[in-house]
């Protein structure tokens, strides 16, 4: 039997380096599936500001605690489905108040744990396309494919105000979003679990200057290789 591994793609980069643009659109030209775990951490986020305690509080969290969250992840074929207490969770995944949160939650060990079933069940029959900050190293060591993206600071502000319609940023505009994102990447290149490295197998694209059907084309071929090698 050909191992599941050799159908997964991994997409691993800082924040706005369109990892998700390129996985998803990756996914849907090779049919498989979409895991976008940065969603599930923001859900962990999400859930636990919605419960309104002290984030002090969110070290201590154990499996119990992350258990009562309320939080089911359903793994429909195109994507993973996430609800908290039976209501999808969407939009709410992207307000300042999650981003601004998701690192500190991201960085805790107990919810690492906890979300890597999630991750693997999704792709225990391969054909998956997964983007995140720990893909190719921790969750899918073994996968076929392993990209890790990287991109100018700058334009990585860019192209994250122009994901928020902000089309002709001002220069204040563009660093202070470069600061958030360097702040963030900061919180995940120095955890202690699963910090954000590339695998030393990794594919290494440079997406400053590169055209996005490009960018998609190149990894569907590397993808596509590996399925068949
Ligand atoms: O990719 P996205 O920006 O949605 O990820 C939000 C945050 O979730 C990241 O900044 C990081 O702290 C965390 N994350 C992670 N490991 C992953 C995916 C996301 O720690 N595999």
């Amino acid at each position: 039997m050909t191992d599941p591994a050799r159908t997964i793609v991994t997409l691993d980069g800082p924040a706005g380096v369109g990892k998700s643009t390129t996985a998803r659109a990756v996914a849907r030209r090779l049919g498989w599936r979409y895991l976008d775990s940065g969603a599930l951490y923001r859900a962990v986020a999400f859930a636990l500001l919605d419960r309104d305690e002290p984030s002090d509080a969110w070290r201590a969290l154990d499996l119990e605690a992350l258990d009562r969250l309320g939080l089911t992840v359903r793994p429909d074929d195109e994507a993973l489905t996430i609800l908290l207490r039976g209501r999808r969770l969407e939009s709410e995944l992207r307000t300042q108040d999650v981003t601004a949160a998701v690192s500190r939650v991201a960085r805790i060990p107990a919810v690492r744990r906890w979300l890597l079933d999630t991750q693997r069940h999704a792709g225990s029959h391969g054909r998956l396309v997964a983007d995140g900050r720990d893909m190719g190293t921790v969750v899918f060591p073994n996968a076929g494919t392993k990209i890790f993206l990287t991109a100018d600071p700058d334009e990585r502000a860019r192209r994250r105000l122009g994901d928020h319609g902000v089309t002709t940023p001002s220069p204040d505009q563009i660093e202070r979003e470069r600061l958030l994102l360097t702040e963030r990447d900061r919180v995940d290149m120095e955890r202690e679990v699963s910090p954000l490295v590339p695998a030393s197998d990794a594919v290494h694209v440079d997406t400053t200057e590169l055209d996005f059907a490009a960018q998609v084309d190149l990894v569907v071929r590397l993808a596509r290789a590996a399925a068949s090698g």
